[in-house]
């Protein structure tokens, strides 16, 4: 009786935020490169899903792990004095 297994392999949905195991979880790879004006290819992110849930599924295709602009400012800093 030592077949003890350390851990499943487990892996979050980046939609619904459930842990999944392996086997329920596939990515889809998303090509960002627009966003920042790069070439095709150049930036790709990876999104999480449970593969045995639509709704994620679906969502997937269009989730955005970088986040937009929110919250970004440009920062004019003349130093002057
Ligand atoms: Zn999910």
């Amino acid at each position: 009786m030592a077949s003890e297994s350390i851990g499943e392999l487990t892996w979050s949905c980046h939609i619904c935020g459930e842990e999944r195991p392996d086997a329920r979880i596939s990515v889809v790879k998303t090509d960002t490169s627009d966003q920042y004006g790069l070439p095709l290819g150049t930036v790709e992110q990876n999104v999480r899903y449970c593969n045995d849930n639509p709704d994620c599924r679906q969502k997937a295709q269009h989730k955005q792990l970088i986040g937009g602009k929110a919250g970004e400012r440009e920062e004019a800093d003349d130093g002057a004095g």
